[in-house]
């Protein structure tokens, strides 16, 4: 696709295919043929097949300058991490994800082959995902790219798991690690600062590599159900931590009308992390609860999941549910009990 330039060797401008040729080169990169798919790309709406299950839905916005920045933001991990923060959505709901349907406002400048190379990263999550494109609109823009993305997924009757649903005592447990895509952000910010000095200077990131995959290529833990289906064990309440740890238990604590008390020493954080909050004088315990952007999921399990999950690297219990009117509360490493803010990512302020 991106081979594509024409005989200068040159972009091509979106206005000399159009609209519509636009439309034409995505729906012949992206058909996937999937089974759920009865009508793709191509008429008025797309139609699905869930059978008799149902539907679950879920849509993003993001916005240049305001999610991401083009300085440090390669097209092919923005058009991948779109589709993943969605499938992450579609996740932490216990659904399956089937099917996306992407909406672009670009704006006259970018060209052709930018958003073929935003719609290759798409179609990898696509595939990594099992999921297809079935449609979406193409707009302009006046001011930078906006993406908008809308998947859908399936669950049993009844299966989806919301963010209600916690019992007191039950235990609270996070998947992988925490902070690692804000501690990203903060080494690729320096970055930009340094380079805007000094723009000959190329930055070796090599030693921020975990940290950089976890911003810039996020992956959805579509993994962790199965996982969970095999040990027996069912969240009572679930989330996927997007806007930071803090906010998304201020969420299941409010849904669920609970209480909850989580431990600063029981935090999964990376060596990683811990080592650029180092240099940069930030703290790792605030990266891991109100950092955001990790995409792991927040959940609650009865007791005995204790037994089952001990010593699995993709769980840690982090803490434990209280009674109701009881506040949410972090105990730190001094036995200090503070109340948990959100404090997470808000595009308002
Ligand atoms: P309409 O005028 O009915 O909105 P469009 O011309 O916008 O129709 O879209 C034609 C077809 O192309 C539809 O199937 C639509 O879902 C799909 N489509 C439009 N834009 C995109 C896009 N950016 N990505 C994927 N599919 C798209
Ligand atoms: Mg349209």
């Amino acid at each position: 696709m991106i081979e594509d330039k024409n005989a200068d060797n040159q972009y091509t401008p979106l206005e000399n295919i159009g609209e519509f040729g636009l439309i034409e080169r995505i729906a012949k990169a992206t058909a996937r043929g999937l089974d759920t798919t009865v009508k793709g790309i191509g008429d008025d709406a797309a139609v699905i097949d869930h059978s008799d299950l149902q539907t679950v839905v879920t849509t993003d916005c993001l916005v240049e300058n305001v999610h991401f920045d083009f300085t440090y933001t390669p097209l092919k991990h923005l058009g991948y991490k779109s589709i993943a923060v969605n499938i992450s959505d579609l996740a932490a709901m216990g659904a399956k994800p089937t099917s996306v349907l992407v909406s672009i406002a670009a704006s006259n400048r970018m060209s052709v082959e930018a958003l073929e190379e935003i719609y290759s990263g798409m179609q990898l999550a696509c595939e990594r995902y099992n999921v297809e494109i079935v449609g979406g609109d193409t707009t302009s823009s006046l001011s930078g790219l906006m993406i908008s993305i809308t998947a859908l997924g399936t669950v049993e009757k009844d299966k989806a798991i919301y963010r209600e649903g916690a019992q007191p005592h039950e235990l609270i447990v996070v998947t992988g690690d925490l902070g690692a895509a804000y501690a990203g952000l903060q080494v690729l910010e320096r970055e930009k600062a340094v380079f805007k000095d000094n723009p000959h200077l190329q930055p070796d990131l090599s030693e921020y590599e975990y940290l950089l995959q976890r911003l810039l290529k996020p992956e959805a833990r579509v993994d962790i159900l199965p996982m969970l289906e095999d040990l027996e064990l069912r969240p009572t309440a679930m989330l996927d931590i997007s806007d930071g740890l803090s906010s998304e238990l201020l969420h299941l604590c409010k849904a669920s009308g609970l209480g909850c008390k989580i431990f600063e020493d029981k935090l999964p954080v990376d060596p990683a992390v811990f080592k650029v909050c180092e240099e940069m004088q930030l703290n790792a315990t605030t990266a891991a609860i109100n950092g955001g952007e990790d995409y792991e999921l927040l959940m609650t399990l009865p007791l005995y999941a204790h037994e089952k999950i001990k010593g699995n690297p993709h769980f840690t219990v982090i803490g434990h549910m209280t009674q109701e009117n009881d506040p949410p509360l972090l105990v730190t490493n001094t036995g200090e009990m503070l109340p948990l803010k959100a404090q997470g990512w808000n595009s308002f302020q």
